[in-house]
């Protein structure tokens, strides 16, 4: 489905926090602060490309909030990212680090670019730059990226490589989702897919839904969607369909997921010529299919007032950040699907972000099983404390998850008071 233009998902995210502020007891002060956006940088900056033409492109770096400490988000590299986007998934991440308790604020940057048209060379030296025009306001004690749409461990070791060479030293800390042999921690690569399915799992098991045979629909096969679905294929569910932005594969007796990944690395996409193994659908077509757990994991404002009607699926758990429309949102309730929010859903990924910001900080490392298990319990209790705040006040889950995120981001401030 082609992003919709209309939707400016920072009027979603602000209708989001209305509607939570509205069961928290806020002082309005308080509330005004935390809405908005505490930094907001764009930067124009030259890029000389393969052809020898310069090409200047544009970026962002936004720090939404830094009351409960360092800000925290992903780079994304994609053609719509604006300003208005950017300061949406900033504000997600402040909320996303408060409802699994970890002491991080939220920020996000993005660049305008079409990395799939652009050389490995290009992307180096657009990252470098970019890396150069924002670096006043990062660092592993004011504000740590990570990867996001169509950036990935190589983009965030040039981020590293940058970054120490202004500073003069190697600042590994600086960002989060490195490369192993940088400082990556292990687990990192897989933290978000693996967190969709822990809490997919645990919506299932609250829906008494057995995930063995559970049908389950994947839109975006990335980081998020693609590391997902392995999961869910291991755990003996039947994975449906997977979808990337050309469209989708579809076979209700369940695909064979590392075939499906095999044909996306090596023909950029989920099908090939004469590929046997499903039917092609459109991602429209995915998002309404008849399955039991609807995975969105790729871009903002897919599930809208004109498609939530037609969606069968009895849970849906947010891969992606701003899948679902505030509308939506309540048509779904209404229905009786139930919706793990974004900002628990994919919250697995800032979380193992942290667990390596904090080896990276200590100069130590930890095990896979350690970094797994810690994941795990951290996921496990907050979808626990989610769900209570939802049954007491009878609320959705991404009210409730809102009113847990911003109820902490709220007392932190009150506690540290309003300077001077
Ligand atoms: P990615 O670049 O690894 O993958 C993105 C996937 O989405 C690709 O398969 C791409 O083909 C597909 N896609 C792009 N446009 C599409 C469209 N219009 N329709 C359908 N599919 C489309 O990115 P990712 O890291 O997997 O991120 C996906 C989502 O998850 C984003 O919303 C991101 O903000 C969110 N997220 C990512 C992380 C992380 O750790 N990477 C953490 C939390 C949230």
């Amino acid at each position: 489905m082609e992003k919709n233009k209309k939707i400016n998902p920072l009027d979603v995210a602000m209708k989001q926090v209305d509607i939570a502020a509205a069961h928290l007891k806020l002082d309005p002060g308080i509330f005004e602060k935390i809405k908005y956006t505490q930094r907001e940088l764009t930067v124009h900056f030259p890029v000389k490309m393969d052809d020898g033409s310069i090409k200047v492109f544009t970026g962002y770096r936004v720090q939404h909030n830094m009351t409960r400490g360092p800000a925290k988000g992903g780079i994304r590299y994609h053609p719509d990212v604006d300003l208005d986007e950017i300061k949406a998934l900033a504000m997600w991440m402040t909320w996303k680090s408060a409802v699994v308790n970890i002491p991080y604020g939220g920020a996000k940057g993005g660049v305008q670019c079409d990395p799939k048209n652009m050389s490995l060379r290009e992307l180096e030296n657009m990252t470098r730059r970019f890396t150069w025009e924002i670096a006043m306001m990062i660092g592993p004690d004011r504000d740590i990226p990570a990867p996001d749409v169509y950036t990935n461990p190589q983009v965030m070791a040039w981020i590293m490589d940058t970054y120490s060479i202004l500073k003069g030293y190697s600042v590994p800390g600086v960002v989060t989702g490195k490369p192993l042999e940088l400082g990556g921690s292990l687990g990192r690569h897989e933290a978000t897919g693996k967190g969709v399915f822990v809490t997919a799992q645990e919506a299932a098991n609250y829906l008494n839904i057995p995930i063995p045979g559970a049908r389950v629909a994947i839109q975006g096969c990335g980081n998020v969607g693609g590391i997902a679905a392995q999961y869910f294929e291991k755990a003996g569910a039947k994975v449906v369909a997977i979808s990337d932005s050309k469209g989708g594969i579809y076979n209700p007796q369940g695909l064979n997921v590392s075939s499906v990944l095999d044909c996306k690395k090596k023909y950029s996409c989920v099908f090939s010529p004469g590929y046997k193994e499903g039917d092609e659908i459109s991602n429209e077509e995915l998002l309404q299919l008849d399955c039991d757990i609807l995975i969105p994991a790729a871009l903002e404002n897919q599930i809208t007032e004109k498609n939530a009607a037609k969606i069968k699926a009895k849970i849906i758990v947010e891969g992606a950040n701003g899948p679902t429309t505030t509308e939506a949102d309540e048509m779904l309730y209404d229905r009786g699907i139930f919706v793990v929010p974004d900002i628990l859903a994919n919250a697995g990924g800032v979380t193992v972000s942290y667990f390596e910001w904090v080896q990276n900080l200590q100069e130590l490392l930890w095990s896979e099983e350690e970094v797994s298990e810690r994941l795990t319990r951290i996921l496990r209790r907050s979808f626990g404390e989610v769900l209570d705040i939802s049954q007491k006040k009878k609320v959705n889950m991404r009210t409730a998850a809102l009113i847990l995120g911003i109820g902490r981001v709220a007392e932190a401030t009150r506690l540290r008071g309003i300077y001077p």
